[in-house]
């Protein structure tokens, strides 16, 4: 019986947490990934400058200032195979940066002033180490590509998440502004998620529901620029 998500979003994280268990297995335990709970997946580009300059548009992996991983899939993809691929190539990502952030080596940020916090360069050959394992192609290791060997090893896997939601509001619309993408908030007290449309966080923030939670009634953090320049003190 498959499941049936009715947004990619609800798709991305459950493909998020399964793909998280079985990167660790296929890895040997040998590298260590960053929790779930730090990580934040998303279908989006980071910036609003990338949905308007690119056609074919790459998932990146972003580093918040707080420490928190940011992954925004591509909404061009429409292959489910291809979206475990990237999903995953970012956990290896997310891996390397952590590593880097906690062994205090040289980290060079490229600050993105159309996105909280910072794209963080993570060396490939590091990130090719692990996705090796995944039955990616690692021969270029700047560009991993997906191949039939990757698609052998997860298809399964993917088809178990029931069909990828193809929401149309995703799709490029020539740079114009995407009003229907969602976007994440954290209560720093428990760790609620709620996803939420620009239109309404316009409106109002919304405020973490857990009664007995520290934080009950106060604002959910938001590392989405749009609601920081709006909120300045939402972070
Ligand atoms: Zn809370």
């Amino acid at each position: 019986m498959d499941k049936i998500h009715t947004t990619s979003q609800a798709w991305l994280e459950d493909a998020l947490h399964q793909a998280h268990d079985k990167i660790g297995l296929l890895t040997g335990g040998q590298f260590a990934f960053p929790k779930l709970e730090d990580i934040d997946i998303t279908c989006g580009f980071p910036t609003t400058k990338a949905r308007s300059v690119e056609k074919k548009g790459k998932s990146s992996h972003d580093w918040s200032l707080q420490g928190g991983h940011i992954i925004s899939i591509s909404p061009t993809l429409v292959d489910p195979v291809q979206v475990m691929f990237e999903v995953v190539v970012s956990l290896a990502k997310s891996s390397v940066a952590m590593h880097m952030v906690a062994n205090n080596k040289k980290v060079t940020h490229i600050p993105n002033p159309d996105h909280y916090g910072s794209h963080l360069t993570v060396n490939c050959r590091e990130v090719a180490r692990i996705i090796r394992f995944i039955g990616a192609d690692t021969s270029k290791p700047s560009q991993p590509t997906m191949n039939s060997h990757f698609r052998d090893i997860w298809a399964d896997l993917v088809a178990s998440f029931g069909a990828y939601p193809n929401d149309k509001s995703h799709q490029l619309k020539g740079g114009k502004k995407d009003t229907t993408r969602l976007v994440v908030g954290t209560c720093k007290g428990c760790g609620y998620k709620s996803y939420t449309v620009m239109t309404h966080l316009a409106r109002a923030l919304l405020v973490c529901p857990v009664t007995n939670c520290s934080r009950h009634g106060m604002s959910f953090s938001y590392t989405d620029s749009r609601v920081v320049n709006l909120y300045p003190n939402s972070q």
